[in-house]
Protein backbone atom coordinates (compact mmCIF):
# COMPACT_ATOMS: atom_id res chain seq x y z
CA UNK A 1 0.00 0.00 0.00
CA UNK A 2 0.85 3.57 -1.10
CA UNK A 3 1.75 6.40 1.20
CA UNK A 4 -0.75 8.05 3.69
CA UNK A 5 -2.24 11.28 2.38
CA UNK A 6 -1.17 13.57 5.30
CA UNK A 7 -3.80 17.18 3.94
CA UNK A 8 -6.99 16.96 2.95
CA UNK A 9 -7.30 16.90 -1.04
CA UNK A 10 -9.76 19.44 0.02
CA UNK A 11 -9.02 22.31 2.20
CA UNK A 12 -5.94 21.04 3.30
CA UNK A 13 -6.61 20.56 6.93
CA UNK A 14 -4.41 17.47 8.62
CA UNK A 15 -7.15 17.07 11.05
CA UNK A 16 -8.75 13.57 10.38
CA UNK A 17 -9.99 10.46 11.68
CA UNK A 18 -10.94 6.88 10.59
CA UNK A 19 -14.17 7.07 8.84
CA UNK A 20 -14.47 3.26 7.06
CA UNK A 21 -12.09 -0.05 7.04
CA UNK A 22 -12.54 -3.40 4.81
CA UNK A 23 -11.12 -5.23 2.77
CA UNK A 24 -11.38 -5.30 -0.94
CA UNK A 25 -10.80 -8.44 -2.90
CA UNK A 26 -8.63 -8.69 -0.10
CA UNK A 27 -6.60 -5.03 -0.93
CA UNK A 28 -7.14 -3.40 2.55
CA UNK A 29 -9.39 -0.46 2.33
CA UNK A 30 -9.19 2.41 4.76
CA UNK A 31 -11.19 5.52 4.66
CA UNK A 32 -10.61 8.87 6.79
CA UNK A 33 -13.08 11.60 7.67
CA UNK A 34 -11.58 15.41 7.50
CA UNK A 35 -12.87 17.09 10.69
CA UNK A 36 -12.38 20.73 9.37
CA UNK A 37 -14.73 20.08 5.76
CA UNK A 38 -16.41 16.74 6.42
CA UNK A 39 -14.27 15.37 3.17
CA UNK A 40 -14.15 11.58 3.31
CA UNK A 41 -11.34 10.50 1.25
CA UNK A 42 -8.42 6.93 1.57
CA UNK A 43 -5.41 7.04 3.52
CA UNK A 44 -3.09 5.49 3.04
CA UNK A 45 -3.85 4.61 -0.70
CA UNK A 46 -2.33 3.72 -3.67
CA UNK A 47 1.15 5.54 -5.13
CA UNK A 48 0.70 7.76 -8.26
CA UNK A 49 2.69 5.20 -10.30
CA UNK A 50 0.47 2.32 -8.44
CA UNK A 51 -2.74 4.00 -9.10
CA UNK A 52 -1.59 4.13 -12.81
CA UNK A 53 -0.67 0.71 -12.72
CA UNK A 54 -3.99 -0.17 -11.41
CA UNK A 55 -6.17 1.43 -13.97
CA UNK A 56 -4.03 0.37 -16.46
CA UNK A 57 -4.81 -3.19 -16.40
CA UNK A 58 -6.87 -4.07 -12.86
CA UNK A 59 -9.75 -1.93 -12.68
CA UNK A 60 -12.04 -3.36 -15.26
CA UNK A 61 -11.06 -6.42 -14.56
CA UNK A 62 -11.71 -6.92 -11.04
CA UNK A 63 -15.21 -5.41 -12.25
CA UNK A 64 -15.44 -8.22 -14.44
CA UNK A 65 -14.35 -11.23 -11.26
CA UNK A 66 -11.03 -11.73 -13.44
CA UNK A 67 -12.11 -11.90 -17.00
CA UNK A 68 -9.28 -10.32 -18.93
CA UNK A 69 -11.37 -9.84 -22.59
CA UNK A 70 -13.70 -7.27 -23.14
CA UNK A 71 -17.58 -8.26 -21.46
CA UNK A 72 -20.31 -7.64 -23.99
CA UNK A 73 -22.55 -7.10 -20.31
CA UNK A 74 -20.40 -4.61 -19.20
CA UNK A 75 -21.12 -2.74 -22.84
CA UNK A 76 -24.58 -2.87 -22.53
CA UNK A 77 -23.84 -1.36 -18.76
CA UNK A 78 -22.41 1.13 -19.96
CA UNK A 79 -24.53 1.73 -23.01
CA UNK A 80 -27.35 2.20 -20.29
CA UNK A 81 -25.46 4.46 -18.33
CA UNK A 82 -24.51 6.70 -21.09
CA UNK A 83 -28.30 6.89 -22.04
CA UNK A 84 -29.27 8.20 -18.88
CA UNK A 85 -26.21 10.83 -18.44
CA UNK A 86 -26.83 11.74 -22.26
CA UNK A 87 -30.81 12.16 -20.45
CA UNK A 88 -29.77 14.33 -18.21
CA UNK A 89 -27.20 16.94 -19.95
CA UNK A 90 -29.34 17.58 -23.04
CA UNK A 91 -32.11 18.51 -20.87
CA UNK A 92 -29.76 21.83 -20.43
CA UNK A 93 -27.46 21.99 -23.36
CA UNK A 94 -29.06 22.12 -26.98
CA UNK A 95 -26.13 22.58 -28.97
CA UNK A 96 -21.98 20.79 -28.97
CA UNK A 97 -19.54 20.99 -30.94
CA UNK A 98 -16.30 19.49 -29.45
CA UNK A 99 -16.96 17.03 -26.54
CA UNK A 100 -13.94 15.37 -24.43
CA UNK A 101 -14.65 12.50 -22.32
CA UNK A 102 -12.08 11.83 -19.35
CA UNK A 103 -11.99 8.33 -18.43
CA UNK A 104 -14.13 7.02 -22.19
CA UNK A 105 -13.73 3.33 -21.53
CA UNK A 106 -15.27 1.81 -24.21
CA UNK A 107 -16.52 4.77 -25.83
CA UNK A 108 -20.46 4.52 -25.17
CA UNK A 109 -20.74 7.89 -23.80
CA UNK A 110 -19.07 9.51 -26.86
CA UNK A 111 -20.74 7.98 -29.37
CA UNK A 112 -24.25 8.70 -28.16
CA UNK A 113 -22.94 12.63 -27.55
CA UNK A 114 -22.02 12.02 -31.29
CA UNK A 115 -25.19 10.85 -32.36
CA UNK A 116 -27.09 13.36 -30.21
CA UNK A 117 -25.91 16.65 -31.44
CA UNK A 118 -23.65 15.34 -34.38
CA UNK A 119 -20.59 16.88 -32.64
CA UNK A 120 -16.82 15.93 -33.21
CA UNK A 121 -15.97 14.39 -29.55
CA UNK A 122 -12.26 13.07 -28.24
CA UNK A 123 -11.68 10.63 -25.81
CA UNK A 124 -8.88 9.68 -22.91
CA UNK A 125 -8.79 6.36 -21.36
CA UNK A 126 -5.79 4.88 -19.15
CA UNK A 127 -6.96 1.07 -19.58
CA UNK A 128 -5.13 -0.84 -22.40
CA UNK A 129 -8.26 -2.83 -23.24
CA UNK A 130 -10.72 -0.68 -23.51
CA UNK A 131 -8.82 1.96 -25.50
CA UNK A 132 -7.83 -0.30 -28.06
CA UNK A 133 -11.94 -1.08 -27.81
CA UNK A 134 -12.91 2.19 -28.34
CA UNK A 135 -9.92 2.60 -31.04
CA UNK A 136 -11.11 -0.50 -33.04
CA UNK A 137 -14.98 1.26 -33.02
CA UNK A 138 -13.21 4.41 -35.05
CA UNK A 139 -13.55 6.66 -32.10
CA UNK A 140 -10.32 9.22 -30.99
CA UNK A 141 -9.07 8.33 -27.63
CA UNK A 142 -5.75 9.03 -25.97
CA UNK A 143 -4.21 7.90 -23.16
CA UNK A 144 -3.78 10.75 -21.18
CA UNK A 145 -4.51 14.95 -21.39
CA UNK A 146 -0.86 15.40 -22.33
CA UNK A 147 -1.32 12.85 -25.53
CA UNK A 148 -3.75 14.79 -26.83
CA UNK A 149 -2.52 16.05 -30.38
CA UNK A 150 -3.56 19.51 -30.52
CA UNK A 151 -4.85 20.81 -27.10
CA UNK A 152 -6.99 23.17 -28.17
CA UNK A 153 -10.62 23.75 -26.05
CA UNK A 154 -13.82 21.58 -25.40
CA UNK A 155 -17.37 23.01 -24.98
CA UNK A 156 -18.00 20.15 -23.14
CA UNK A 157 -16.07 18.09 -20.58
CA UNK A 158 -17.84 15.18 -19.05
CA UNK A 159 -16.40 12.79 -16.99
CA UNK A 160 -18.55 10.01 -15.83
CA UNK A 161 -17.40 8.20 -12.40
CA UNK A 162 -13.34 9.54 -12.92
CA UNK A 163 -13.41 12.23 -10.39
CA UNK A 164 -13.43 10.11 -7.51
CA UNK A 165 -10.23 7.85 -8.50
CA UNK A 166 -8.19 11.46 -9.30
CA UNK A 167 -5.89 12.14 -6.43
CA UNK A 168 -5.96 16.15 -6.35
CA UNK A 169 -9.12 16.90 -7.90
CA UNK A 170 -9.45 20.78 -7.22
CA UNK A 171 -6.06 21.18 -9.30
CA UNK A 172 -7.35 18.47 -11.83
CA UNK A 173 -10.72 20.66 -12.25
CA UNK A 174 -8.29 23.87 -12.38
CA UNK A 175 -6.32 22.87 -14.79
CA UNK A 176 -8.85 21.80 -17.11
CA UNK A 177 -10.82 24.94 -16.84
CA UNK A 178 -7.61 26.97 -17.68
CA UNK A 179 -6.23 24.73 -20.25
CA UNK A 180 -8.89 22.83 -22.10
CA UNK A 181 -12.40 24.16 -21.43
CA UNK A 182 -14.30 27.27 -23.16
CA UNK A 183 -15.09 29.79 -20.76
CA UNK A 184 -18.60 29.59 -21.42
CA UNK A 185 -18.25 25.98 -22.04
CA UNK A 186 -20.01 22.73 -19.57
CA UNK A 187 -18.28 20.56 -16.97
CA UNK A 188 -20.28 17.35 -16.52
CA UNK A 189 -19.66 14.80 -13.71
CA UNK A 190 -21.23 12.25 -12.12
CA UNK A 191 -19.57 10.37 -9.31
CA UNK A 192 -20.62 7.67 -6.40
CA UNK A 193 -23.08 9.19 -4.06
CA UNK A 194 -21.08 8.75 -0.56
CA UNK A 195 -24.40 8.65 1.44
CA UNK A 196 -26.15 5.56 -0.77
CA UNK A 197 -23.54 3.86 -2.65
CA UNK A 198 -21.04 1.28 -1.23
CA UNK A 199 -18.47 3.13 -2.76
CA UNK A 200 -15.18 2.22 -0.79
CA UNK A 201 -12.69 -0.01 -3.45
CA UNK A 202 -9.06 0.28 -3.70
CA UNK A 203 -9.68 2.97 -6.95
CA UNK A 204 -11.83 5.25 -5.13
CA UNK A 205 -9.09 7.76 -3.39
CA UNK A 206 -12.53 10.28 -2.48
CA UNK A 207 -15.87 9.80 -1.67
CA UNK A 208 -17.98 12.62 -2.41
CA UNK A 209 -21.60 13.72 -0.95
CA UNK A 210 -23.37 16.59 -2.98
CA UNK A 211 -21.94 18.77 -0.42
CA UNK A 212 -17.84 18.26 -0.77
CA UNK A 213 -18.49 18.18 -4.66
CA UNK A 214 -19.65 21.38 -5.09
CA UNK A 215 -16.90 22.34 -2.19
CA UNK A 216 -14.28 21.05 -4.96
CA UNK A 217 -15.80 22.60 -7.72
CA UNK A 218 -16.16 26.10 -6.17
CA UNK A 219 -12.48 25.60 -5.38
CA UNK A 220 -11.34 25.04 -9.12
CA UNK A 221 -13.45 28.51 -10.29
CA UNK A 222 -16.63 26.46 -11.10
CA UNK A 223 -20.58 27.11 -10.55
CA UNK A 224 -23.25 24.23 -9.95
CA UNK A 225 -25.77 25.24 -12.86
CA UNK A 226 -27.34 21.76 -11.89
CA UNK A 227 -27.14 18.77 -9.32
CA UNK A 228 -29.34 15.55 -9.49
CA UNK A 229 -28.85 12.55 -7.10
CA UNK A 230 -30.22 9.66 -8.87
CA UNK A 231 -29.50 6.14 -9.49
CA UNK A 232 -30.25 4.75 -12.90
CA UNK A 233 -29.40 2.80 -14.34
CA UNK A 234 -29.40 0.55 -11.92
CA UNK A 235 -32.10 2.00 -9.19
CA UNK A 236 -35.47 3.84 -9.76
CA UNK A 237 -35.75 4.89 -6.44
CA UNK A 238 -32.06 4.50 -4.45
CA UNK A 239 -29.68 8.05 -5.37
CA UNK A 240 -26.78 6.20 -6.14
CA UNK A 241 -24.73 8.45 -8.05
CA UNK A 242 -24.86 12.33 -7.91
CA UNK A 243 -24.92 14.42 -11.33
CA UNK A 244 -23.86 17.68 -12.00
CA UNK A 245 -23.60 20.15 -14.23
CA UNK A 246 -21.04 23.35 -14.01
CA UNK A 247 -19.73 26.44 -16.06
CA UNK A 248 -16.79 28.01 -15.18
CA UNK A 249 -17.82 30.75 -12.82
CA UNK A 250 -18.40 31.79 -9.62
CA UNK A 251 -15.37 32.84 -7.00
CA UNK A 252 -12.88 30.46 -6.68
CA UNK A 253 -10.99 29.42 -3.90
CA UNK A 254 -12.34 30.80 -0.29
CA UNK A 255 -13.21 29.27 2.29
CA UNK A 256 -14.30 26.11 2.61
CA UNK A 257 -18.00 25.20 4.02
CA UNK A 258 -17.90 22.38 6.29
CA UNK A 259 -20.58 19.09 6.32
CA UNK A 260 -21.49 17.85 9.51
CA UNK A 261 -22.82 14.88 11.18
CA UNK A 262 -21.26 13.19 7.78
CA UNK A 263 -21.43 9.70 9.25
CA UNK A 264 -25.11 9.56 10.92
CA UNK A 265 -25.72 10.71 7.14
CA UNK A 266 -24.12 7.82 5.48
CA UNK A 267 -25.57 5.50 8.14
CA UNK A 268 -29.76 7.16 7.28
CA UNK A 269 -29.11 6.73 3.68
CA UNK A 270 -27.61 3.14 3.68
CA UNK A 271 -30.36 2.05 5.84
CA UNK A 272 -32.50 3.77 3.61
CA UNK A 273 -31.53 2.09 0.93
CA UNK A 274 -31.51 -1.24 2.81
CA UNK A 275 -35.74 -0.13 3.26
CA UNK A 276 -35.95 0.21 -0.22
CA UNK A 277 -34.41 -2.88 -2.00
CA UNK A 278 -36.12 -4.87 0.95
CA UNK A 279 -40.15 -3.40 0.19
CA UNK A 280 -39.39 -2.36 -3.67
CA UNK A 281 -36.80 -4.66 -4.62
CA UNK A 282 -38.21 -4.27 -8.07
CA UNK A 283 -37.73 -0.33 -8.96
CA UNK A 284 -34.24 -0.33 -6.16
CA UNK A 285 -32.58 -2.46 -8.17
CA UNK A 286 -32.98 -2.69 -11.59
CA UNK A 287 -32.17 -5.18 -14.36
CA UNK A 288 -29.79 -3.89 -16.81
CA UNK A 289 -28.81 -7.12 -19.30
CA UNK A 290 -32.00 -8.65 -20.38
ZN1 LIG B 1 -10.88 18.96 4.60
Amino acid sequence: MGPEVACCPLCGSDRNVPFDRRLFMNVPVNNRLCESCGLVFQSPRLSKAEADEFHRTQYRRIHQVGNASIDPREIAIQRARADCMLALFSKTVAHVSSHLDIGCSAGLLMQAFAKAYSCKTTGLELDNLYRSYALQQGLQVFETLEALPQPGRFDVISMSHVLEHIPEPVEFLKRLRQDFLEPAGWLFLEVPNLYAHDCFEPGHLISFSSHTLAQVLQQAGFRVIRSVHHGLPRSKIVPLYLNVLTQPGGEEGGPVKRESMVLPRRKIGRGLRRLAEYFFPAAAKLSIIE
